[in-house]
């Protein structure tokens, strides 16, 4: 006998992630869309979930990965989906996955015994997902320092004509290909090496077409007002929208700053731009550890970070001496003989592509941004798996839910998913997706409120979180009591399609 769905999702309270209060509902599935929503029925289905006591929201969106070839390389993608991740947002921080060449020196950083195929620009890029799909959505940045790589190297100049014209180039077969926007780093090579202008002639390409700017900003530490201002002037100057990446003040100097660069944030709002921030829920961040010792910085030099102390910065990643995993900056300068500076370049030298683990944030600071109503969430996840990758990479979302929505009450659970959803989903273009109405695409994730919370530790990272039932991406069950069916119904996502 025909069944009338594929799916019934029965009795769960609905949190529909455009922040409107929670009710009761019953969500039927039929294919790949959300076919009906309603308070009651006797339909039939094929598959039918009682879900009493459990919440339905849509799939969280993380705004902020560096995923781009774990797409490939781990397509199962299951630190993402087991913790309710159904859409990634690719290319963050000027690295982006085209022009291929460029592309692989952070590729083979971060999966250094990976087989990757090769692809011809975005385009390519987003065909070879398609033909070899992931678990989850995929949606691209165009990656600013990948295309600088390859328009000129690692020259630390401004570019000339050919060189600028070139890069332009770079952008517009990003777009084309569906990028829905363009990301910088401009703390890291070579993007810090971009001046204002450079980005602005770069990022004007995206003028109407509806894609954004999002920057990993010059400065987050005591020049972090100073960063925020140069982010609103590009945006204003280009004329797009803009995403501030990992909203955070670094380095205990600047702690406290987040509420100035808040108000920024809100003033430029206030006179009608398109501005809005991500965070993760840590108060560690992580990053190549080339980047934080850069300058002398953990010999107390300073730099564009500033001191930074060899005790906080914890070595996540060393391809091919996992000996050091987990130990500080200061641990191995003692084992190595060295000062901490001296150390750090030797582990950079020896584990080209190291990444660490940098406890520099402020609870506070989490807090107070993650209070103010235009910040995301995204994870930031750096997944170097085997390692011991930052928490955030599994644990992120339900982090937000369990212990800042739920035990801490920083916000309502409603609020909560709506940052995860409805709110990415509008920002960066993702058309029918972070909402649950009908006909909307079902990336839907089943959770405990309750329950819902991270596990996964600094020492001990690699667990998925507690409290997820079930995890739906375009109506198919990816994630079943935190196991992954093997199913890899993920899409690419192009801008407004
Ligand atoms: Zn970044």
């Amino acid at each position: 006998m025909a069944q009338d769905f594929d799916v019934w999702i029965r009795g769960a309270t609905l949190y529909d992630g455009t922040g409107a209060e929670p009710r009761l509902a019953y969500v039927a599935l039929r294919g790949d869309r959300i076919a009906a929503v309603a308070p009651s029925s006797q339909s039939r289905a094929n598959v039918t979930l009682d879900a009493a006591g459990l919440a339905l929201a849509p799939g969280f969106i993380d705004v902020h990965t560096h995923d781009d070839f774990a797409l490939l390389a781990r397509p199962e993608m299951d630190f993402k989906v087991l913790g309710g991740v159904t859409t990634c947002v690719v290319g963050n921080c000027g690295m982006g996955a085209a022009p291929w060449r460029q592309a692989m020196g952070f590729a083979r950083a971060v999966h250094p015994d990976a087989r990757l195929p090769e692809w011809e620009g975005y385009r390519g890029y987003a065909e070879r997902l398609e033909a070899d799909p992931p678990a989850v959505n995929a949606a691209f940045l165009i990656g600013h320092g990948t295309v600088r790589a390859a328009a000129m190297g690692g020259e630390k100049r401004a570019p000339d004509r050919r060189e600028l014209d070139a890069m332009r180039a770079l952008v517009r077969e990003g777009l084309e290909a569906g990028a829905v926007g363009l990301s910088t780093g401009l703390i890291y090579e070579p993007g810090r090496h971009a001046t204002t202008d450079e980005i602005v002639e770069l990022a004007s390409e995206l003028r109407g077409s509806g894609a954004l700017y999002a920057t990993h900003m010059r400065d987050e530490g005591m020049g972090l007002l100073d960063s925020v201002r140069e982010t609103l002037e590009i945006g204003r100057r280009a004329g797009i929208p803009v995403q501030i990446s990992h909203h955070k003040a670094a380095g205990e100097r600047a702690w406290g700053l987040v509420r100035e660069s808040l108000a920024l944030i809100e003033r430029a709002q206030a006179q009608g731009q398109d501005v809005h921030a991500d965070q993760y829920p840590y108060t560690a961040g992580s990053t190549v550890l080339e980047a934080v010792a850069r300058d002398g910085a953990l010999d107390g030099r300073g730099g564009a970070r500033g001191a930074i102390a060899p005790e906080r910065v914890v070595v996540a990643s060393a391809p091919g001496h996992v000996e050091w995993e987990g130990l500080t900056i200061a641990e191995l300068a003692q084992r190595l003989g060295l000062g901490a500076q001296a150390a750090a370049e030797k582990v950079i030298a020896d584990a080209p592509g190291v990444t660490v683990v940098t406890h520099m944030i402020s609870e506070d600071d989490v807090r107070t941004v993650m209070r103010h109503p235009s910040t995301m969430i995204g994870s930031d996840g750096i997944p170097t798996l085997p390692g011991k990758p930052h928490p955030r990479l599994w644990g992120t979302f339900a982090r937000v839910l369990g212990r800042y929505a739920r035990e801490l009450g920083l916000f309502s659970l409603a609020e909560a998913v709506h940052r995860m959803t409805g709110l990415p989903a509008r920002k960066f273009g993702l058309a029918d997706r972070g909402v649950i109405r009908e006909g909307a695409f079902a990336d839907l994730v089943l959770f405990d409120p309750r329950g819902i919370i991270d596990v996964g530790t600094y020492e001990d990272p690699n667990h998925p979180p507690a409290g997820i039932h079930a995890v739906f991406v375009n109506g198919t069950r990816v994630a079943r009591h935190g196991a992954h069916t093997g199913a890899r119904p993920g899409r690419v996502i192009r801008r407004g399609g």
